[in-house]
């Protein structure tokens, strides 16, 4: 039966209400963070490359800065909605509570599809986008970051309209930026680099051995394909990989330095299809392949009830933001299926950004080893103190998850007297 709901506003605050339950946490601090403290919506006129103009719709969610200013993607979308970006900057409030960095959580968004548009036209979008947000963003207010669709370069263009509105060079506005202009070495590869230490965590937490384990990745965005390549270079083996266009599958492991070379491909237009040597099937099937574990790395939604029992993974790492429905997740649980979530996962992006912000706001960078190394500390030590809420309060890795994030956030809150 398919579910009676996928809005992933009304899951994220169910995903809140539980965590309070557990936690024993008073009414007053889940109503705070039902819901974001602010959402702005604007629209935003460019002109298109005919010379009309065109008008999008643009949203920045500020969800809770009690522990600090706001920090989370902004995401150029055909689905973007104002309760998805709700949902999404709640979701960054408990990322950043798990990953222990002083923030609280924003999301922004745009509807748009900008595969249909010229760079010329995502550029103006870019800068008109953040000439509109002005108001809300700012480096100790709420800081923005690449998400899907959105790139360093689009960074670039926004932290540049962004100092011309300040009338002086404001690195630290914005984070995930091109290297040569105050980006963090590690920052591109952060968040998959998380995703494949969190495997690796878990297959240690499971007793298994990662070296020539089978693990499938749906979606070979920036995410997905980083995953991929760390997974492998901790000698798992890469069997399937999926995105819009097909999905990949070789028993051998996919070789996914010639899949990052084949994607970058200007006729393959950053699509894995037609990939040589591998065996293609529909991009749904990448659900139903036998493996150890599943990292989806796409979007919100992808396991659902209608899939999840094609599911043959003993763990499901979600890479994605919001990829398992609730009733999904039940049915996770309910097999003994370690889910590792979203806000742990795929937190490795934003903890760097984090390190991206300090290092220009003290103008002094960091080598990549550093970055790396710092990340994997801190992501090994949220990994282990969740594992412990986990076992000592016999709930799943979400809801343990949760319950440390909200906990951090709720004391901030306290502190600051906001509630009792
Ligand atoms: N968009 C990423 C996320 O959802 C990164 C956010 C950031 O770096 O601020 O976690």
């Amino acid at each position: 039966m398919a579910e009676k709901t996928l809005n992933v506003f009304e899951i994220v605050q169910q995903q809140i209400k539980d965590a309070c339950d557990a936690l024993g946490e008073t009414q007053e601090v889940y109503d705070i963070l039902k819901q974001p403290k602010s959402c702005l919506e604007v629209a935003v006129p460019v002109k298109m490359d005919n010379g009309e103009t065109k008008v999008f719709q643009a949203y920045r969610s500020l969800h809770n800065d009690a522990v600090g200013p706001g920090k989370g993607g902004l995401r150029f979308h055909q689905n973007v909605s104002m309760d998805e970006v709700k949902a999404l900057s709640a979701w960054m409030t408990f990322k950043c509570g798990v990953a222990g960095i002083p923030y609280g959580g924003g999301k922004g968004g745009v509807i748009v599809d900008p595969t249909t548009m010229s760079q010329g036209e995502i550029e103006r979008l870019a800068r008109g986008v953040i000439t509109a947000l002005a108001p809300v963003i700012g480096d100790m207010k709420d800081i923005p970051a690449p998400d899907v669709n959105t790139n360093p370069q689009i960074m670039a263009w926004m932290v540049d309209e962004y100092s011309k509105l300040q009338g002086q060079n404001t690195l630290g506005i914005i984070t995930g930026k091109p290297l040569e202009l105050g980006g963090s070495l590690g920052r591109f590869e952060a968040t998959g680099y998380g995703v494949a230490l969190m495997t690796r965590e878990a297959f240690k937490a499971k007793k298994m051995d990662i070296k020539g384990s089978k693990i499938s990745i749906q979606g070979f965005g920036n995410v997905g394909r980083y995953a991929a390549k760390y997974l492998q270079d901790m000698g798992a083996k890469i069997v399937a990989a999926s995105d819009v266009s097909c999905c990949l599958y070789d028993e051998k492991g996919l070789d996914i330095d010639k899949l990052f070379d084949y994607v970058k491909e200007p006729e393959n237009k950053n699509m894995i299809k037609g990939f040589p040597g591998a065996e293609e099937m529909g991009r749904d099937d990448i659900f139903n392949i036998e493996v150890d574990a599943l990292a989806p790395c796409a979007l919100e939604n992808a396991i659902t009830s209608e899939n999840v029992d094609n599911i043959k993974a003993k763990m499901v790492v979600e890479g994605a933001n919001g990829p398992t429905t609730p009733e999904a997740d039940k049915v996770l649980n309910e097999k003994g299926i370690l889910v590792v979530p979203d806000i742990l996962a795929n937190g490795g992006g934003v903890m760097v950004s984090y390190f991206e912000w300090v290092q220009n706001l003290q103008n002094y960078y960091w080598t990549f080893e550093e970055v790396q190394e710092k990340q994997e500390i801190k992501m090994v030590k949220a990994f282990n103190d969740i594992f412990v809420i986990m076992e000592e309060y016999n709930v799943s890795m979400r809801v343990a998850a949760f319950m440390m994030s909200i906990k951090r956030v709720a004391d901030a809150m306290r502190a600051r007297g906001w509630v009792k």
